[in-house]
């Protein structure tokens, strides 16, 4: 068929794929990635990206929660895929988002009333690799030749893997098609589908440097062949070469260091803006700090906690989860009982964790909350009141939250791994500084930052310096998106 959008010749075509995204369907992370970066990309002037134009296209699973008005979103085409001994029908929808095309793939394997991500592996192995290798023929029906093919974590590592061994088949289609593979998240490879890639007609990779047990995961065998392997922040891309965050990979990889890259993720700052977010009683700005202390007099009272401004208000936001260290914080609080403080703790997760955090505020009454549930409402409020976040993660491969407190001129307090390395900066100066960093993922070393934090905080002129330094901070999208069509732009550099 032809492709009613093709572009003309001389532009940068990438097929950019994931599992989900903002605002179609929004799980984590990777959505608000993917519904960020690829309007971004496109919007880039030639003269950011070494002289193109990037019609960047995006391909998502036609998940059931997706609902789309009928005349927003049209049957493109449909096509099958060989399954076993039988195959299976494709349908793939068409719609815009913010100028981009975005293509919505269907079929038996993605069921109306599956969730984006389950805890059947089998289900949701048959539903991506449908789905990898759906996004890659579309492409051939639509005669629209990517000269990339970016995909995102294990959902979609598959293609990777399936475009080398088309490339290695000397298809004509995929012969100049290149790969980029974006790890947001390394412990989740999706093991344990070999049936679904089995049925596929896919052999596990026989990649010598790949670990045996590694061979059927779907993002191993998409790390083996990408031409391109890009961590969610430059730290990230450094440690995933270490046994401590390297999940067993870390020798692989390091093989394959050369075409490792690192990009932070960016913030979408017109939706975490603290002069124009509803949520806040006061909006403020680096102009109008004072104004932020009614952010924090409300939530003081909404919490029912000493009305007292000059008393530190320490939150954490986040999963109840170990890899978020709210154990830490829960610890290194009970440590540092002998100071005044007051806290409050949002979250969500695992059920020992929440309990752990209840226990928490029922031994401390007087300056403890737990807030258990998922509220970005609150989140808003508490980024907006709240003197320091505590963040002190087991790995971190980019991280949001500490982008949003520094934007709201709430300091982070985070452990110096993955994206909050990158992020926070923590010198001898601290006029220079945006906020605290600490080593260990213990209580201990939380407690030297946070004591180090507190032993400034009276200091109002320091500390204003030091919130205004961490709201001007640049994380926006269009940084990041300049630094992925420089990796994109390698191969035209060189043919
Ligand atoms: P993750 O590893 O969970 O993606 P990030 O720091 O990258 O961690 O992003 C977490 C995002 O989710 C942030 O925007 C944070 O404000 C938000 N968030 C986490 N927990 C909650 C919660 N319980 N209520 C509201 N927002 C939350």
């Amino acid at each position: 068929m032809n492709n009613p959008e093709n572009t003309p010749s001389g532009v940068l075509q990438v097929l950019f794929i994931a599992a989900e995204a903002d605002p179609f369907i929004k799980v984590g992370g990777l959505g608000d990635v993917t519904g960020s970066l690829p309007p971004i990309l496109r919007s880039l002037d030639p003269s950011q990206t070494g002289g193109q134009l990037l019609d960047v296209r995006l391909v998502i699973p036609f998940h059931g929660a997706i609902s789309l008005p009928p005349e927003n979103c049209q049957l493109l085409t449909t096509f099958t895929l060989p399954y076993g001994k039988r195959s299976l029908e494709v349908q793939a929808f068409q719609t815009h988002q913010n100028g981009v095309p975005v293509y919505l793939i269907a079929g038996e394997p993605i069921p109306p009333e599956a969730p984006v991500y389950s805890m059947n592996t089998a289900q949701d192995g048959e539903k991506y690799t449908f789905f990898s290798l759906a996004a890659l023929e579309l492409a051939r029906k639509m005669d629209w030749q990517p000269d990339i093919l970016h995909a995102n974590d294990w959902h979609t590592a598959i293609s990777v893997y399936m475009l080398n061994l088309l490339r290695s088949q000397r298809d004509s289609f995929f012969s100049n098609t290149h790969s980029v593979l974006s790890i947001h998240n390394l412990p989740f490879m999706g093991g344990g589908i070999e049936s679904a890639l089995q049925a596929y007609g896919i052999q596990p990779s026989s990649d010598p440097k790949l670990p045996e047990w590694a061979r059927y995961f779907p993002l191993p065998m998409g790390l083996s062949t990408a031409d391109r392997i890009v961590a969610v922040s430059p730290t990230y891309a450094k440690e995933i070469l270490t046994p401590e965050f390297g999940c067993g990979l870390q020798d692989f990889l390091a093989t394959r260091k050369n075409t490792v890259s690192g990009i932070l993720n960016g913030l979408d700052e017109a939706n975490w803006d603290p002069s124009n977010d509803p949520a806040l009683s006061q909006p403020f700005s680096q102009s109008s700090l004072p104004d932020r202390m009614e952010n924090k007099k409300a939530i003081l009272e909404e919490f029912s906690l000493n009305p007292d401004l000059d008393l530190p208000l320490l939150i954490f936001i986040g999963r109840m989860d170990r890899q978020k260290g709210v154990d830490i914080v829960i610890q290194g609080l009970r440590q540092m009982s002998g100071t005044p403080w007051q806290a409050i703790l949002l979250g969500s997760g695992d059920p020992i964790l929440e309990d752990e955090v209840r226990k928490l505020e029922a031994d401390f009454p007087d300056r403890v909350r737990a807030a258990i549930r998922f509220d970005p409402q609150l989140s808003r409020r508490l980024y907006a009141g709240g003197d320091c976040l505590l963040m002190p993660s087991r790995y971190e491969p980019c991280g949001l939250a500490q982008m949003i407190a520094m934007r709201y001129g709430c300091i982070p307090i985070g452990r110096a791994v993955g994206g909050l390395r990158d992020t926070i900066v923590d010198l001898p100066d601290s006029s220079q500084s945006t906020g605290f960093l600490f080593k260990e993922a213990s209580a201990d070393s939380l407690v030297s930052a946070l004591r180090r934090a507190l032993e400034q905080y009276p200091n109002h002129q320091d500390w204003q310096a030091r919130q205004i330094l961490a709201m001007q901070q640049d994380f926006s999208w269009q940084r990041s998106a300049i630094s992925y069509a420089g990796i994109y732009h390698t191969w035209r550099e060189k043919s």
